[in-house]
């Protein structure tokens, strides 16, 4: 069987390897012509089509360090896929060898120690189903779909980011499977710059196998949802919005959102198809608070719809998912904001006017707080002067289409990225960004992570993905 190496070589595996290799696995593999296969392969976005010469779901670290000594033994090259939900498709590379994290989704919560610890293929929604039988949860992302795994070793960031900072901040320690296929821990004792790296600097360092995570009192109930208005009251909407998140306590995240009305039962059928402009709370505050919280958002002009209300925790954190299915083609344009200028809600109002796919919007996502409270150098994520967060979300259906929404999206991104911090998230490039951008989004940690990388990987081993390479 033909794979790729590291160096971007073909070779021939021996049958008999191959055979060796799953014959010891706990876990599944698959090769093309499988239906397991294609499932696995098969990314969200599906502008990234890459096909690995075959693919392991692995079940539990000793499969993981056998795929690891079998690459490294091959020379192959290897991918590895928690939620498959990156933008750029990271998680796939042609003629790799595919570790798919997809089995390994158990989560045990410790209550009376807050503490969780997710095996790294969770899926968000999967860790906060299980710390929410106890009232708790961790900050994870706004869609229950994402990878817990990609997602915290990028930074993450959701509704309880502006209490306790990125998801990655509240990472206890990591196990991890390193390039000479060893199990190791990496915490604030156990190899701490490990540690360090793996908050921010992506799958440079190893296979994680397992994240714990501090966990905090949250709901079960809490109060969060959306309410929406038609395009021709976004300019006194949005400055509601800037007005409101400048204020609001850290309990409080709002986003807002403009797009064209999806076809949803909250809204009425007479705005679907058109642009809308809405905001999304969460409050998670005393609940006594809570109407008062909320209460200038629901009573300002005539909405069209609102479904903002006290609702199950674990119910708010899937109330997206349906707006962003595997399969669809993306692309997004993305940067960190200090605040709100009237003159971005303008750029914003005029580009949303031009969006060219019922699937696309302009989303502001409030994210200052905690995580402006740590030093630059905290962890790899850096980025502690963002506030808010602007994401350009072209999304359609047809390959057809690629390139007017594509550049619907590039020049929404020109007009607007003068209000930027010159920071940028990196689990929002896309594969085309550049080496610049991609240093924007590290900050000044390249340098440290390329001696951490030295250490840990100096083989370059683990190269499908945000690449760092050894010092
Ligand atoms: C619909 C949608 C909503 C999103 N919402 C949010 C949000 O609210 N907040 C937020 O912060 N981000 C959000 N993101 C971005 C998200 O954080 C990234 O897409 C992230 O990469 C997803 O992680 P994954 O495990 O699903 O990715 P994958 O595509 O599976 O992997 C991404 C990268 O992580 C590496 N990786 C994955 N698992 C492992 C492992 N076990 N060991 C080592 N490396 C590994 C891979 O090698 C790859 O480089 C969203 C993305 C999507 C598509």
């Amino acid at each position: 069987m033909k794979a790729a190496t590291l160096d971007g070589r073909d070779t021939n595996l021996e049958q008999s390897s191959i055979d060796a290799l799953k014959m010891s696995l706990r876990g599944v593999m698959y090769f093309p012509g499988d239906a397991g296969y294609e499932e696995s392969r098969t990314l969200w976005n599906s502008m990234t089509n890459k096909r690995p010469a075959f693919v392991i779901r692995c079940l539990g670290v000793s499969d993981v360090i056998k795929c690891v000594n079998f690459a490294r033994a091959n020379n192959l090259l290897l991918s590895i896929k928690g939620g498959g939900h990156n933008i750029a498709g990271l998680a796939a590379a042609d003629g790799a060898m595919m570790l798919d994290m997809s089995l390994m989704r158990g989560v045990w919560v410790d209550p009376k120690n807050k503490i969780a610890y997710s095996e790294a293929g969770c899926l968000l929604g999967d860790v906060d189903r299980e710390t929410q039988v106890f009232g708790l949860a961790t900050v994870l992302g706004f869609v229950s779909l994402t990878g817990i795994t990609g997602l915290t070793l990028g930074g993450g960031f959701g509704y309880l980011t502006r209490r306790w900072g990125w998801t990655s901040d509240n990472v206890i320690g990591m196990n991890v499977v390193t390039a000479e296929g060893k199990l190791v821990r990496a915490n604030e004792k156990e190899n701490p710059e490990l540690f360090w790296a793996l908050r921010g600097g992506g799958g440079n360092f190893g296979v994680v196998t397992g994240i714990e995570y501090k966990l905090y009192d949250i709901g079960p109930e809490v109060t969060g949802g959306i309410v929406a208005w038609p395009a021709s009251e976004a300019p006194k909407v949005l400055e509601l919005y800037r007005e409101l998140s400048s204020k609001a306590p850290a309990e409080l995240t709002l986003v807002s959102i403009m797009r064209p009305a999806p076809p949803a039962p909250w809204l009425p059928q007479e705005i679907h198809g058109k642009t809308m402009v809405a905001i999304l709370a969460c409050y998670t505050g005393k609940s006594e608070d809570a109407e008062k919280m909320i209460e200038q958002i629901k009573s300002f002009g005539s909405p069209v719809g609102d479904v903002l209300v006290k609702r199950p925790y674990v119910q708010l954190q899937s109330m997206l998912d349906a707006t962003q299915p595997k399969g669809r083609r993306y692309y997004w344009k993305s940067e960190y904001l200090p605040g709100i200028e009237p003159a971005l809600c303008e750029k914003v109002i005029e580009n949303a006017s031009k969006i060219c796919s019922p699937h696309s919007g302009i989303i502001l996502f409030q994210i200052g707080g905690a995580l402006n409270e740590l030093s630059e150098d905290h962890s790899p994520v850096g980025n502690r002067d963002a506030k808010y967060v602007i994401n350009i979300g072209g999304s359609w259906e047809h390959e057809a289409d690629d390139s007017i929404n594509i550049e619907w999206a590039r020049n929404t991104w020109n007009s607007t990225k003068e209000f930027s911090t010159g920071g940028n998230y990196i689990n929002f490039l896309t594969e085309d960004e550049s080496e610049e951008r991609i240093h924007a989004a590290l900050g000044n940690s390249v340098k440290r992570l390329s001696e951490v990388k030295k250490k840990w990987d100096p083989e370059n081993f683990f190269r499908v993905n945000r690449n760092v390479k050894p010092a």
